[in-house]
């Protein structure tokens, strides 16, 4: 049978989308500590209404400026291990000597109600949620310098000697990982990097594989 050159063009009974619906996606943020992650995030989630924060259970100590349910749910580690035992993560990893776990079902269900859900998480956890959920769009943050992570931590004056230290540590074995991820923003001047974010996300939630057509 010979095939008309016109069987491929759209049929005239097939209209047009007159609108589409932007589909969800999570967005995986890491970076070593003082990198300005949270800085980003919050900047990120309070002008984006479509972003929303996910908010991990940790065995870390309170700091003082964090509320409960706010930036993490504060568990002790026994309620940490039983979290993880009913299958309440999506990931969890030891970061600088405490554990830190994702809620697998608020990010899953928020994803399919299209919102851009955020992850404020490790390179162990990054590696671990692309493995889990391949659609992720994954971001590094990186520092000016070692020096301007030092700085920030200490100007931050959230945590002792001994845990920004450790933290310094921890920085380059993490700073390695930076090629594991979709893009990287460098975290120079911070209205550059906001912006740098907020345009990654702008183009994300414009792929054509997301759009639901509006009938
Ligand atoms: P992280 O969440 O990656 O540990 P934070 O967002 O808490 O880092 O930032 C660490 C400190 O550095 C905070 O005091 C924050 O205000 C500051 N900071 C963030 N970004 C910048 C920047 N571009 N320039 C200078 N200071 C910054
Ligand atoms: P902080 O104690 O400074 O809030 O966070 C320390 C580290 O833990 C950061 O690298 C942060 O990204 C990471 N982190 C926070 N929540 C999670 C999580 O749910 N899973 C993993 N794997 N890391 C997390």
């Amino acid at each position: 049978m010979t095939v008309s050159a016109r069987e491929g063009a759209p049929r005239p009974a097939d209209p047009a989308p007159l609108g589409f619906t932007p589909g969800g996606f999570l967005l995986v943020i890491s970076g070593p500590s003082g990198a300005g992650k949270g800085t980003l995030v919050d900047r990120l989630v309070s002008t984006r209404p479509e972003c929303l924060f996910s908010i991990s259970s940790t065995t870390r100590p309170q700091r003082a400026k964090e509320q409960d349910g706010v930036q993490y749910e504060f568990v002790t580690r026994q309620e940490f291990e039983r979290r993880r035992s009913a299958g309440f993560f999506l990931e969890w990893a030891e970061v600088h000597g405490q554990l830190y776990g994702t809620p697998v079902r608020f990010v899953d269900d928020e994803v399919k109600r299209g919102r851009v859900v955020v992850l404020d998480v490790d390179v162990q956890g990054g590696a671990s949620v692309r493995r889990a959920r391949p659609d992720a769009v994954s971001v590094f943050i990186y520092p000016p310098s070692i020096d301007a992570l030092r700085q920030r931590l200490l100007h931050r004056a959230t945590d002792s000697a001994e845990v920004v230290e450790r933290r310094l540590k921890d920085a380059p074995g993490e700073l390695s990982q930076y090629r594991e991820y979709d893009y990287l923003v460098m975290n120079d001047d911070l209205e550059q990097a906001a912006r740098r974010l907020t345009n990654i996300v702008d183009a994300e939630r414009a792929r054509v594989r997301r759009l639901a057509e509006k009938s």
